[in-house]
């Protein structure tokens, strides 16, 4: 801080303005603040650590492939209703499932070119569109955005089913493996979601309770503390994404839970991809810790326990600092190579900006453990495995029972249409995806139909 000059303190937009045509780079304000800046990603890397990458070539080419691969992916999109009052919002979200039959992979894999698109025709999809109110809008049931947020949340849980269960009891069964927020047939909610400064550590139950300080309406999925984020005159695309997020790892869980009951040899031969690391952020975070207990204790569990392997389950993330920085070390790989990321690593190279906090990287928020592979088609791919138990950065994640497996299918699942892109997911994403131009005219139009505004 030392190096910014006294003359900035006062006034220093109307200085900003002053400059007027000289470049905002050139000025020596900037410049001398440019230089107090650390930039995450410009560390330079040479080689990686031996010890941290494991040839697994000999063993991934003995692992057979799942016969199906479910994959899961989300969009949103915010978009106006009225072009008269352009702060009037209205929240789409879409959530897709997709199934795929791995013999059709195999069968295109014969073809120089991998197309998505062709695939179409033999698999099988679930595609379960919802709205949101933004900015301006209430539910006619509520008295304000953020009710009908907590409201509208409820519902969709209760209205939305997997397969044949609704969301609510999906997010009932998982929550039972999250003990701190879970009693009796109640969720415990932390803090009353109706009124500020209110009862604390309420139980609620599946149909929804009174707040027993105030009075007001509670439900189950106010756990969730999505409406935390949910501002009137603003954009709230931003948990419209949380709540995306929250849903796709829901859906993953429910068609876990839907194969575990009826078909224990076809869950394991299954593989679930998630478009995105096996994490959850924000004021859902505390979920994680259910997921993983879900994973462990009851799917994993249940298979051990009639002998069957497990089902493959990874993250795939495109995108983000680590992606980024794969992209990078790419290089220095050869395929079928898997590379062990540790804290060390992560907060010298790819997070260099932030400081390591208590605990380990990602202990408040993943399920999994996070790792670079280099395919046999040359892609790198960010991944995430769940683990079995925390910490999230040892050797112990190769002795992952379903670890090579996920390493094979992932050979053979990748497109050289899009990069670093997998079928099952460019599929996933084709049908989640709301188009940006034509999607939201769309979208709009129906908005006005549907709330009439002419
Ligand atoms: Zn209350």
């Amino acid at each position: 801080m030392n190096n910014i000059p006294y003359q900035r303190k006062s006034g220093q937009f109307e200085r900003a303005r002053g400059i007027g045509h000289v470049p905002i780079i050139e000025n020596k304000f900037v410049k001398n603040e440019l230089k107090s800046y650390h930039i995450s990603h410009q560390e330079k890397v040479d080689e990686i650590p031996q010890e941290l990458i494991f040839d697994l070539s000999q063993e991934i080419n003995k692992e057979t492939l799942p016969k199906y691969i479910f994959s899961f992916d989300g969009s949103s999109k915010e978009v106006e209703v009225d072009e008269r009052f352009p702060s009037t919002r209205l929240g789409y979200l879409q959530i897709a499932a997709v199934l795929v039959l791995m013999e059709e992979i195999i069968e295109q894999e014969k073809h120089t070119f991998i197309n998505p698109s062709k695939l179409k025709d033999t698999i099988y999809e679930s595609i379960q569109p919802m709205v949101f109110p933004g900015s301006n809008i209430r539910k006619k049931n509520c008295t304000n955005l953020v009710e009908s947020w907590r409201y509208g949340i409820y519902e969709i849980f209760t209205k939305y089913v997997i397969e044949d269960t609704a969301l609510l009891d999906i997010y009932f069964t998982l929550l039972k493996y999250g003990k701190e927020r879970f009693s009796g047939n109640n969720i415990i909610l932390k803090k009353c979601a109706a009124t500020e400064r209110c009862a604390k550590n309420i139980p609620v139950p599946k149909e929804g309770c009174k707040c027993p300080s105030c009075g007001l309406e509670l439900f189950p999925t106010d756990a969730l503390r999505v409406y935390e984020e949910v501002y009137d005159l603003q954009s709230n695309s931003g948990p419209l994404n949380r709540m995306m997020s929250c849903l796709e790892h829901l859906y993953m869980i429910g068609y876990l839970e839907y194969l575990r009951k009826r078909r224990l040899d076809l869950l394991s031969n299954t593989a679930f991809i998630i478009d995105g690391p096996l994490a959850i952020f924000g004021p859902q975070a505390w979920i994680h810790r259910s997921i993983l207990n879900f994973i462990n204790t009851h799917i994993y569990q249940n298979l051990e326990d009639q002998s069957f392997k497990y089902p493959i389950i990874v993250g795939i993330e495109k995108t983000g600092n680590f992606a980024e920085h794969a992209d990078i070390i790419s290089k220095f790989l050869k395929p079928q190579t898997l590379m062990l990321l540790t804290e060390n690593y992560i907060y010298k190279y790819i997070l260099s900006c932030q400081k390591p906090q208590s605990g380990e990287y990602g202990s408040e928020t993943y399920y999994g453990q996070k790792l670079f592979y280099k395919t046999k088609k040359q892609q790198i791919l960010t991944i995430t495995i769940p683990t079995k138990k925390k910490p999230l950065f040892t050797k112990e994640i190769l002795k992952h029972p379903a670890l090579l497996g996920t390493l094979n299918l992932l050979d053979h699942i990748g497109t050289i249409i899009y990069k670093d892109a997998l079928i099952p997911i460019a599929l996933a994403h084709s049908y989640a995806s709301i188009p940006l131009k034509t999607g939201s005219k769309i979208l709009k139009i129906l908005s006005q139909k549907e709330l009439n505004i002419t």
